[in-house]
């Protein structure tokens, strides 16, 4: 069997299985979006091979067979589905077939409408009137064969026995969607939890279920709800139906059906599009489930012209919402090395809308993780977005594993510089542990400019890696000791302009204070706000390097994990060496004690607080250092840059570029002197 052939039988399966648990069992299997998806990919590869189609097909039929429980009656019209469309691109194709339809049938394309209505996550039923009285009522079944459930339907309160005419016609046959409130649907499901019986998966199965129910009291006490949506007149002259699928919906409403208010007529698909748009957060506060927007043409005339497929209306469509949960396939996984060095799979997806967004990637977190998924390459898997958080692959469909799939193991040597990795016994992270791999170089330079940390403006990802693929940082401290304009307005996508902001910001970046310099240097476990409280108890560097793990444990919110890492941090060579660097690059490696005493004592109130200022040059007297404290100890701020934020700037000797910066944007620029008479 040929892999494509494969695939094909392995998903008529999942679907056939799927749809069973669905139907019959009223246990779903599947997430509707994964079960649409899988449907939508059978349905796609059916098309290019028609050859291929089995009879056994989820294609080849609506809904499944009907439960031998209940009488089987072959509906007078048949049940349809409705084709979906996931995005408006789908939409517009859809719009554009039935147009090119209409055109070849009577040569052009009518004046219509659309109506729009919100689509009921409930179960279809048909109910047939004779005289105006209810008669019959039938699932859906498998949209031919139904099932016959007349003493349930009468349960109903929204279901008129009889109609509120006098002058009925012989026969009506309404469809429309029985459904469950959430708040009934949640209250069944207690029920059902404190008498250890199985919750329903969602209130679409539990109307099924209890439209299936053989004992309608127990439906009775359900209190499923119904809203109508279609109209047919079997017997009647064409003169006296319903011109519109509007007029239809009027005249139910006249015979004592509910039907959903909110529905709208359109004429254009950019009003169908601001209808599905307000309906995507608004349906949120409605008291019953929907999971889309059916877009119907108004027209019955029009309707009978374009007809039926197989399965589906040609003359309506349903609008899905983005979905948060879908199947797709992973190709391969690649590994990411982080700033601590530890290895992070990530799937590489045949890449799937997701939630809105386009996924082609989802992290496996780690080894342990993929084994847990029981992750094979080439497997189709389920992935899950839920708000702003990264995709991640919730599970493996088993079925769908093609004979090819590969089962994966963590590489043994760094991709990227190739030493070998470690696995520590206890532990489900594997690491590249060589301190001078180019990944962890390039994580720990992007940590120590990122903006709880120096924050420095410009540094951005893409300029760390050429910075480190040309060699010219080699460590953090590499910032600080050869990068010149000349050689940064080399690099790729640089211009003079941002080479010189880009130094000046590292340059400024010296002036952070040493808590966020503890931050930067990225040591294991150490966050920020652990960092400022480690750094006001260990004012210096060399105060916290000759410090013993259970002097650094007694600060408030510090543990011994937190504490050891830092002792075993300062005990490697070129950790030191680091801290040297930057103590001979002039960097914050203390908290100026004399300075914010002098300061304290001289300052009354706050009286800078909200102020923002920035420092430049050499000051005649004070250190920038002492500046600094001084503007902090009045609950000013300091920063690296300046930008229309920036309320002050005090300038010293040799000036540079934020001076001018400065004057650009209209900025007040102080003298030492200025400063210290006015907030001195
Ligand atoms: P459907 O639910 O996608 O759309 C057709 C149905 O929409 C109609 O039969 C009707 O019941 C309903 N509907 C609600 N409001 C309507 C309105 N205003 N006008 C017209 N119809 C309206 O298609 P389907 O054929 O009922 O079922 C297929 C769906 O069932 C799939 O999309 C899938 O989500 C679900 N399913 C899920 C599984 C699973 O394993 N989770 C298995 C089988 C089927």
């Amino acid at each position: 069997m040929s892999e494509l052939q494969q695939r094909m039988v392995q998903l008529c399966q999942q679907l056939n299985d799927a749809s069973h648990a669905y139907y019959v069992l009223d246990a779903p299997t599947l997430a509707d979006t994964v079960y649409d998806r899988l449907y939508r990919e059978l349905q796609d590869l059916e098309a290019q091979h028609p050859d291929l189609i089995t009879p056994d097909s989820p294609t080849q039929r609506v809904g499944d067979r009907p439960s031998p429980q209940f009488e089987s009656i072959r509906h007078d019209i048949p049940l349809y589905s409705l084709e979906n469309a996931f995005d408006q691109g789908e939409f517009t194709a859809w719009e554009t077939r039935w147009q090119r339809q209409a055109q070849a049938e009577i040569g052009k394309i009518p004046d219509y409408a659309y109506v729009c209505e919100l689509k009921i996550d409930g179960s279809a039923i048909a109910l047939t009137y004779k005289d105006g009285l209810f008669v019959r009522g039938l699932t859906r079944g498998d949209g031919t064969i139904g099932e016959e459930i007349t003493p349930n339907v009468k349960t109903i309160r929204s279901i008129p026995l009889r109609l509120r005419d006098e002058n009925p016609p012989a026969t009506v046959e309404v469809r429309g969607e029985a459904f469950l409130p959430i708040a009934t649907f949640e209250a069944i499901n207690r029920d059902r939890l404190a008498r250890d019986e199985a919750a329903f998966a969602n209130p679409r199965n539990a109307a099924a279920g209890t439209l299936r129910q053989l004992d309608p009291r127990i439906v009775a006490d359900r209190q499923l709800s119904f809203f109508s949506y279609t109209l047919h007149l079997p017997n009647t002259p064409s003169e006296h139906q319903p011109q519109t699928q509007s007029d239809a919906l009027k005249q139910l409403e006249q015979w004592g059906f509910q039907v959903n208010p909110n529905r709208c007529r359109c004429q254009t698909a950019a009003e169908v599009a601001a209808y599905y748009d307000r309906w995507d957060s608004e349906r949120h506060d409605l008291p019953y489930m929907t999971d889309g927007v059916v877009v119907k043409l108004d027209s019955v005339a029009l309707q009978n012209q374009l007809g039926f497929t197989q399965k589906f209306p040609r003359w309506a469509i349903a609008l899905k919402y983005p979905a948060e949960e879908v199947p797709t396939i992973v190709r391969a996984i690649a590994v990411q090395v982080g700033r601590t060095g530890a290895l992070t799979p990530v799937a590489e997806l045949d890449p799937v809308t997701l939630a809105g967004t386009t996924v082609s990637r989802a992290t496996l977190h780690n080894a342990d993780r993929i084994a847990e998924l029981d992750l094979h390459v080439g497997d189709t898997v389920i992935v899950r977005k839920a708000g702003e958080i990264i995709p991640e692959v919730v599970r493996v469909l088993p079925d769908l594993r093609p004979t090819t799939a590969r089962a994966y193991t963590m590489p043994h040597a760094c991709p990227d510089c190739g030493s070998p990795t470690v696995k520590p016994e206890n532990e489900a992270v594997t690491r590249c542990i060589n301190a001078s791999c180019p990944a962890i170089l390039r994580g720990s330079l992007s940590h120590w400019a990122s903006r709880g940390a120096m924050d420095i403006d410009g540094l951005g990802d893409k300029l760390i890696e050429q910075l480190v693929d040309r060699r010219w940082v080699t460590s953090i401290a590499g910032l600080y000791q050869r990068l010149t304009v000349d050689m940064v307005a080399r690099l790729d996508r640089m211009g003079r302009k941002s080479a010189t902001n880009l130094v000046a910001a590292i340059e400024a970046s010296k002036q952070q204070p040493w808590e966020r310099l503890l931050y930067g240097l990225g040591i294991r476990h150490v966050g920020s706000v652990n960092a400022k409280a480690i750094a006001n108890r260990f004012t210096t560097v060399d105060q916290l390097a000759a410090a013993s793990a259970a002097e650094i444990a007694e600060v408030y919110g510090v543990g011994s994990e937190i504490a050891t890492s830092i002792v075993s941090w300062f005990a490697q060579d070129a950790n030191r060496q680091l801290i040297a660097q930057l103590r001979e690059a002039g960097l914050q490696l203390q908290i100026d004690t004399d300075a914010i005493a002098t300061v304290s004592d001289n300052l009354g109130d706050r009286p800078l607080a909200g102020k923002t200022f920035v420092l430049t040059g050499t000051l005649p007297t004070l250190k920038r250092s002492e500046a600094k404290a001084k503007i902090e100890r009045a609950g000013g701020k300091v920063t690296g840059s300046v930008s229309k934020k920036t309320d002050f700037v005090v300038a010293g000797e040799a000036a540079g570029s934020k001076l001018d910066q400065a004057q650009t944007l209209g900025i007040t620029v102080l003298s030492e002197a200025e400063f210290l008479q006015q907030f001195g």
